[in-house]
């Protein structure tokens, strides 16, 4: 174990006031250790009042009054999110039936952050204080005040109501005179409150910082006092991985161990799991949570008092090239790193053991991370920016500019699916209509495999066509939504509207399937699980219906006619076909478009079918990209579906 560590021996030229940067600032601990009053969690009010923003409340209101638009900057874990929403309530601002609205950027930090405000106001979630994220509605019109969302909800409240007049109290916006607010922003800087942390770095580069991570939480708790451990590693793969060796380890260690709590932290776990995270950690227990880097930015978890940092997290790449989005691990940059290290100090001194050598961090840690903005396809952001008016997409002032690329790539494939018309307007009703169907496909989750599946999909399901078509547990994949939306709307001309409706839910949850290898309690619980995101499924499918009736699109059936249901999907994927170019066990297929190289996922029931055309919905990128939920087609489909689009992309001779 303490071949990667030494947490006793600290270096003193890593003892960082971690300033050098104008980063993260680390007060002094000298003063402020007495105030946290040893490792009790106070009551409600007293927490509340602890926050930085606290001594604030007034000049937040006064400047909120006053100007149009106030901008509050202040540390992680100061009180922006669950504080100021509630200080605008308790002085009026929701009266009158009107909401107070409060985005965040994950659905995870949406549904936690609303929780903890309903508690904080003593209210049951849903009624005073309520949330909404994509296919969850926890809000009571008229009753709600405070409401929580993610930006992509908000963004589509805008397309139906521009104005946002649910959440307006003044016209004065609109024209008229005396209370008439400054339209120049207001900025107040709220001062976080940060205990020293102390910095820690590995001697040697490890070689595996999952092992190392669970070494060092294991050392953590032999060598350090009470305090809750925070460990970041980058996806729900290698952090059940994790759980799993530490809880091994502690069935091995013996008594001193049964104190650990080992808890997971990602987005789409289950909500029960969710409250453990924030329930205080009972006298004599150290809770250790792993997480993705949402407890980097979104979440805090108050008790955390040291925090393991691997140095990596999943970042979504796009090469506009190959048109391939992936998830892929990389390592984080310095300003990330310091963000990690200061989840440690937030109620006492605490220290974050970097996994990672300090000649790297200084000499070969990015200072920055890329905008994401960079690092995506533009697909859905150009529709979304269309759908709100937003037409000179070109001349727009974005934060970060995207690469031409990247946006030539978007404007293509929006145009070939007819969602985008010459002069790059948004088409009637195609395009309006794809505006307003909220469908992403999940790209998180782990690559297990369908060991069971034709088992499992046949308990579950009566129909057996799907077994064909989507064998779906996206690891890394493109975000194809306008795709799907385009097969929902083509389905009727097939006769399929009941059929693709399915799939199309099926395509926007998280983990359908799961791997199953034998064992009977893993069986059940892998059934309990696809149960519980099966009835996700049929919530959604409810919500795409009405939202097909609203568009006029009628149910129908096409009573297992499955050439019917291919055609449909094509009518949306036709750009992802692919031809098979050599013949093997498991075949090499090029992509038409961009001929690149792609194999069948072996999750999928093609692979080794060796089919000769194949349409897939997403890509993976491990050691090669792999296609995933692949149907087989005939390529005069192809043309018959986007004629326009294969007679000037592939003049392919196989296509004519
Ligand atoms: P900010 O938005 O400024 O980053 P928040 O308002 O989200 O900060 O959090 C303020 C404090 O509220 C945090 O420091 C944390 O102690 C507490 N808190 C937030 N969410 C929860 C929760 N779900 N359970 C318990 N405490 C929470
Ligand atoms: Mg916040």
């Amino acid at each position: 174990m303490s071949r990667f560590w030494k947490p006793g021996s600290e270096k003193p030229s890593t003892l960082l006031v971690d300033d050098e940067e104008g980063g993260v600032v680390f007060l002094s601990s000298s003063t402020s250790s007495a105030s946290s009053s040893g490792f009790g969690y106070a009551s409600l009010e007293r927490q509340r009042q602890r926050l930085p923003v606290y001594r604030y409340r007034k000049a937040i209101l006064y400047l909120v009054e006053r100007h149009a638009t106030t901008i509050v900057v202040g540390e992680t874990g100061s009180g922006k999110s669950t504080q100021i929403p509630q200080y605008l309530k308790e002085a009026g601002w929701a009266d009158g039936g009107r909401l107070i609205g409060c985005t965040q950027p994950r659905r995870l930090a949406v549904q936690t952050v609303a929780s903890r405000v309903a508690e904080e106001a003593g209210v049951k979630l849903g009624e005073e204080v309520g949330y909404t994220i994509r296919f969850e509605d926890q809000t009571n019109p008229g009753i709600t005040m405070i409401k929580f969302l993610t930006d992509g909800v908000l963004i589509r409240e805008m397309m139906e109501d521009p104005l946002l007049t649910k959440y307006r109290r003044r016209n004065s916006l609109l024209g008229s005179s005396d209370d008439m607010p400054d339209p120049e922003p207001a900025i107040l800087s709220v001062e976080g409150k940060g205990y020293t942390v102390e910095i820690h770095y590995v001697e040697e580069p490890v070689s595996d910082y999952l092992q190392a991570a669970v070494n060092t939480v294991l050392l953590i708790h032999e060598k350090e006092p009470p305090g809750d451990i925070l460990v970041f590693l980058t996806g729900q793969d290698d952090i059940d991985t994790a759980v799993k060796l530490l809880n091994e380890e502690i069935q091995h260690l013996g008594r001193h161990y049964f104190d650990l709590l080992i808890l997971p932290l990602y987005s789409g776990l289950p909500r029960t799991d969710q409250d453990l995270i924030f329930t205080p950690t009972s006298k004599g227990k150290r809770k250790v949570v792993i997480s993705t880097n949402i407890a980097e930015t979104s979440l805090t978890l108050e008790g955390v008092v040291y925090v393991v940092d691997s140095g990596f997290s999943k970042q979504k790449c796009y090469n506009p090239v190959s048109d391939i989005e992936s998830l892929v691990v990389a390592p984080i940059s310095k300003a990330s790193a310091r963000q990690r290290a200061g989840r440690a100090g937030r109620v006492r001194p605490g220290k974050c053991f970097r996994l990672y050598t300090e000649e790297y961090y200084l000499n070969e840690m990015q200072a920055e991370g890329i905008p994401e903005m960079q690092r995506s396809n533009l697909v859905s952001c150009v529709i979304q920016l269309k759908a709100l008016g937003i037409d000179n997409i070109l001349g727009f002032d974005w934060p970060a500019s995207p690469s031409p690329e990247a946006m030539i790539r978007a404007l293509e494939v929006l145009y070939s699916l007819g969602i985008l018309d010459e002069d790059a307007k948004l088409t009637v009703p195609i395009g309006f209509q794809v505006a307003e169907i909220p469908l992403v496909l999940w790209y998180q989750g782990s690559p297990a495999m369908v060991t069971m599946s034709s088992q499992l999909i046949h308990v579950e399901f009566s129909k057996s066509w799907f077994v064909e078509d989507i064998i779906s547990r996206p690891y890394s994949c493109m975000i194809k939504d306008p795709m799907i939306s385009k097969m929902l709307l083509s389905a009727n001309d097939f006769g399929c509207s009941d059929e693709i409706l399915t799939i199309a839910s099926f395509l926007s949850v998280q983990s359908v399937w799961v791997s199953v290898r034998g064992v009977k309690k893993e069986f059940d619980e892998a059934k309990l699980r696809f149960a519980a995101a099966e009835k996700k499924v049929i919530d959604i499918r409810g919500q795409l219906l009405r939202l097909m009736k609203g568009f006029g699109i009628p149910l129908k059936s096409c009573e297992g006619d499955m050439k019917a249901v291919r055609k449909a999907i094509i009518a949306g994927s036709f750009a992802n076909a692919c031809h098979l170019e050599e013949y093997s066990q498991n075949g090499m297929y090029k992509t038409t478009r961009t001929s690149q190289e792609v194999y069948i996922h072996p999750s999928s029931v093609l692979f080794r079918v060796n089919p000769k055309w194949v349409v897939y919905q997403s890509l993976v990128s491990t050691d090669k990209h792999y296609m995933r939920n692949v149907i087989a087609i005939e390529p005069s489909w192809l043309t018959e579906a986007a004629p326009h689009f294969y007679q000037y992309r592939t003049p392919n001779p196989a296509l004519s």
